[in-house]
């Protein structure tokens, strides 16, 4: 199995921190030594409780979910990566499509997100993706590729190699309905293509490129089975231990 390997759960606003460690207890009893990197991707009040259960368990790994672009300074509420970073926070997730519609991200925004990100040692985990109109329009890869090259294009090579990117349709996320694997290899060799372009190819061949949208036990293997889809970040599927630990050993 090829090291770029990964699948991320994304747990979004779910769990309290007793049902959070007990779900990643169980992922962990369920997986048991892991053949791929396995992420969970918490809320910001458990970050440090996983930490303390991934640090302890080899193959595993917590992100979180969002962070603030600044180091430190009058933001309520907010989280820099400095402190994540301090915390032991392997990853975080930027640019989710959930952020960019319910919060207003942009690119611009979140490539200042990255470059913080990057700088505390933090790897990002950055999501793409385009809307159902513009799947439809034939404008995906468009979007897409602007995306990519807004929020990655100004990175150094050795910046980009520590940069995981997480392609997630938004109409599938979600919604039940999840790309095709031909739609998400297409969309996944695109990407790798653009970094080969810009980063060359032994960037290209060391970057992490997951498939998110509604990822599940039984459609798992069939697109973790195409060449350039190196895994998942799973959403709904990641609140139940057993599912989400099929998942894992689909890759
Ligand atoms: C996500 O939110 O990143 C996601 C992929 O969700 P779901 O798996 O529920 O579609």
């Amino acid at each position: 199995m090829s090291n770029r390997t990964m699948v991320a759960g994304n747990w979004k606003m779910n769990t309290t921190p007793a049902e959070g460690a007990a779900l990643a207890q169980a992922v962990i009893e369920h997986v048991g030594t892991p053949g791929t990197k396995v992420v969970f991707g918490v809320p910001a009040i458990q970050l440090t409780q996983i930490q303390a259960l991934t640090s302890k368990a080899p193959g595993f790994y917590v992100a979180a979910q969002n962070m603030h672009q600044e180091d430190s300074g009058a933001y309520t509420g907010e989280i820099s990566a400095r402190m994540l970073a301090a915390a032991g926070v392997d990853y975080v997730i930027l640019g989710h499509s959930e952020r960019r519609d319910y919060f207003g991200e942009d690119d611009t925004l979140i490539h200042a997100k990255i470059l913080k990100a990057l700088a505390a040692g933090v790897q990002p985990i950055y999501c793409c993706g385009e809307k159902l109109n513009i799947r439809q329009a034939g404008n995906h890869e468009m979007v897409v590729g602007k995306q990519i090259e807004q929020a990655l294009f100004t990175l150094e090579a050795e910046q980009m190699r520590q940069v995981v990117i997480a392609y997630e349709p938004v109409w599938a996320i979600g919604t039940g309905v999840t790309a095709s694997p031909e739609q998400a290899q297409d969309m996944h060799a695109f990407i790798r293509r653009m970094i080969h372009n810009y980063f060359g190819q032994d960037v290209a061949e060391s970057t992490t490129i997951l498939y998110g949208g509604s990822v599940k036990p039984d459609n798992a293997e069939e697109l973790f089975g195409m060449p350039d889809v190196d895994g998942g970040l799973v959403g709904g599927a990641s609140l139940d231990a057993a599912g989400f630990a099929a998942i894992v050993k689909a890759l």
